[in-house]
């Protein structure tokens, strides 16, 4: 499986593929064309231990460098690793 981003502005676009076998996308692929962003990270403080504290991403931006547009991902379903 991969993920397809697609700048429906200007036709810029870029493939994710894994290159892990774990499948995992590395999100670096701040070139020319896009930028991807981490911009929330949730904290859940209401443990009694530092060690149960969990971060969890809540938003990620891509944004064209080419025209700047942009998509927002947000509202993730679950946590993976719960
Ligand atoms: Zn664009």
């Amino acid at each position: 499986m991969k993920i397809l981003i697609i700048c429906e502005k200007c036709g810029h676009f870029v493939e994710l593929v894994p290159v892990t076998k774990g499948q995992h996308v590395h999100l670096n692929v701040n070139d020319e064309r896009f930028r991807i962003s981490e911009i929330e990270l949730d904290y859940d403080y209401s443990v009694d231990e530092i060690e149960e504290v969990t971060a969890e991403v809540k938003e990620i931006r891509f944004d064209c460098k080419s025209c700047g547009d942009y998509i927002v991902l947000n509202e993730f379903p679950r946590h993976v690793y719960r």
